[in-house]
């Protein structure tokens, strides 16, 4: 059990700022425009020393039935019921809203604890709206300002607080951090959290690191959840297909377009393995970009291939691998993570033949380094052939985290190297001598070479194409760094 967190409050007080500053990722979306947080997202919450779960909601809206208010509502209960605290954020620049009121005697009902936070607080503007919030009967409000990172150490004094009476109350002190609280002085308080996040990120990063190699050296294999981004146009089926598969409302879908706005991360076990899922909006054509929330959303899909290790690339049976599909699946590969292709409404489909080698056709054009780029034929809609879908991500992860042996590399370049020898221009033969696995995720091999620079691209790749056939590595990218050497 992990102490959890949800944040709630009406649209735009802030509450994507200040979960992506507790995270120190930008998980979630933040616009002017009201109602763009619209699902809820969950993230791992760093506070100092404090560590827990948060979620953040789609604002609370007064209940219309039926309508998309009345379903975020419900999404907010759920969190609420979810959670150890529950942190209700209003603007303080704004001032207390009915509706915020209306909120604060529905939460003041539950038995949640309930902290309250006056956001927006930075300068003078705020002050009036920071008394206001002592009416709405929920204790003192936190002063805080999300966007410059100012009341952190306030915040923590209230979490800490809870966590510590949470973890009293059901004597269960191991899920929480076990290090003393240090506490910052207020000024330094800020800074320790920004440079947390920064550390976070950074080691974010790390995971996945630029094209660089540095000598034969092994990357170690954490094997956490295995993380799954569902991508692809609008309209192709991925809020169908996502609700399918956890089996639970939790993504809205309905007839609103576009619904599925931003990366949200959902968590769960397939076949006894941990599969974490980052939803994300569909890339749209830029030049179809109208409003700025389209263009955030085209740019969370970009950042959630980047941190997802499969990429479900989703089609729609009725107009497969089009160039902005394509444009996807050589990001994907380009980014090193493993691609599978989905192709959707399968029930539908009338010529199943045609469609098959059309896409068949379009990656051995357009995506020929990755030979065996897997291929699934799904109904979302019905539920058919999605176990099929699961075993081949799950397939390809492996692949993707596969690690051979040094020795039996080495046996595989001797005689490859016997039966094709590398080209000698002017006459002097370039040497390979060794090659080991360097790292994994995706496979990255190093091989010992004379003179680097002089090895043509195209032996490069017959040895690349080589290796994928001879160790049977279909379909996942592959690297390969010459390194000088004699
Ligand atoms: P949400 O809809 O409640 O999730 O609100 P957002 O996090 O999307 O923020 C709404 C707007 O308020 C954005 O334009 C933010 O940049 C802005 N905002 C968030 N926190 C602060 C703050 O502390 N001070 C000020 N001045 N603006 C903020
Ligand atoms: P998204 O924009 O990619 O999230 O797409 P949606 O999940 O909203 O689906 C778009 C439309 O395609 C909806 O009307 C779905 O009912 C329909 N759809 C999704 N999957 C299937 C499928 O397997 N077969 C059929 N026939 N329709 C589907």
């Amino acid at each position: 059990m992990t102490f959890t967190v949800a944040i709630v409050g009406r649209p735009n007080v802030g509450k994507s700022t200040l979960f992506n500053r507790l995270v120190g990722k930008r998980l979630a979306l933040v616009d002017d425009q009201p109602g763009v947080t619209r699902d809820r997202r969950e993230g791992d919450a760093y506070l100092f020393d404090c560590r827990f779960r948060i979620i953040d909601t789609a604002g609370l809206e007064e209940a219309f039935d039926g309508s998309l208010e009345a379903r975020m509502r419900r999404q907010t209960e759920r969190a609420v019921e979810e959670s150890d605290l529950v942190i209700m954020v209003i603007d303080a620049r704004v001032g207390v809203m009915p509706i915020d009121e209306h909120f604060a005697k529905y939460l003041r009902r539950g038995k949640t604890p309930i902290a309250l936070m006056a956001n927006k607080c930075e300068g003078k503007v705020g002050e009036e709206g920071l008394m206001e919030a002592y009416s709405l009967g929920l204790g003192e409000p936190i002063p805080f300002s999300a966007e410059h990172g100012l009341g952190s150490s306030d915040l923590y004094d209230v979490i800490k607080e809870h966590m510590t009476r949470a973890v009293e109350e059901k004597a269960s002190s191991d899920v929480f951090e076990k290090s003393e609280p240090i506490k910052p002085a207020p000024a330094m308080a800020a800074k320790a959290a920004e440079a947390k996040a920064a550390e976070e990120s950074d080691s974010e990063d790390d995971e996945y690191p630029e094209d660089e190699f540095e000598g034969f050296e092994d990357d170690g294999e954490g094997r956490g959840p295995l993380q799954l981004a569902i991508v692809g146009r609008p309209n192709v089926g991925k809020s169908t297909l996502i609700n399918k598969l956890i089996d639970e409302d939790r993504l809205l879908t309905g007839p609103e377009a576009g619904i599925t706005r931003d990366a949200i991360a959902i968590e769960w076990e397939y076949r006894g393995k941990p599969l974490k899922l980052v939803d994300t909006a569909g890339l749209r054509r830029r030049s179809k970009i109208e409003d700025k929330v389209e263009k955030l959303s085209a740019s969370d899909t970009i950042r959630a291939l980047k941190y997802a290790q499969v990429v479900a690339l989703v089609l729609d049976a009725d107009g497969v691998l089009e160039k902005q599909d394509l444009t996807i699946a050589r990001t994907v590969i380009d980014e090193g993570r493993a691609l599978v292709i989905v192709v959707n409404k399968w029930d539908t489909c009338k010529d199943k033949d045609a469609v098959m080698q059309r896409v068949k056709d379009r990656l051995q054009t357009s995506l020929p380094q990755v030979k065996g780029i897997p291929v699934v034929t799904i109904s979302a809609l019905k539920g058919h052939k999605l176990n099929k879908m699961l075993d081949t991500v799950f397939d390809i992860y492996d692949v993707w985290n596969i690690r051979l042996p040094t020795a039996g590399l080495n046996r595989w370049l001797a005689e490859l190297i016997e039966r094709h020898p590398p080209p000698a221009p002017g006459g002097r033969r370039i040497k390979l001598k060794y090659i080991t696995q360097a790292r994994t995720r995706p496979p990255t091999f190093a091989i010992s070479c004379s003179l680097p620079e002089d090895l043509p691209a195209s032996y490069t790749r017959f040895l690349e194409n080589n290796l994928r056939e001879t160790f049977d590595m279909p379909g996942v990218p592959l690297r390969m760094h010459m390194k000088k050497g004699d």
